[in-house]
């Protein structure tokens, strides 16, 4: 019996949506996983990560804006 390929939103792997699998239907088995065991306590190094890494792009824009600027002038 063949289950309907889907790709993982998490990691892009491929894998069969199986009626059974637990978890989100756009989630390997892995991440599914992987986000059930460590739901509670990743999601506030999520809120983290997302809050350093706009950051970074941040200060990263910035960088780039001076530099232009730098170009212009
Ligand atoms: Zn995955």
């Amino acid at each position: 019996m063949a289950f309907p390929i889907k790709t993982c939103a998490v990691c892009g792997e491929e894998f069969e949506l199986k009626p059974d699998k637990p978890g989100f239907a756009n989630r390997c088995p892995d991440c599914s996983a992987d986000d059930a065991t460590s739901a509670k306590t990743k999601r506030g190094m999520d809120a983290d990560e997302r809050k350093s890494l706009s950051e970074v792009n941040e200060a990263r824009r910035e960088a780039m804006r001076s530099l232009l600027y730098r170009k212009d002038t």
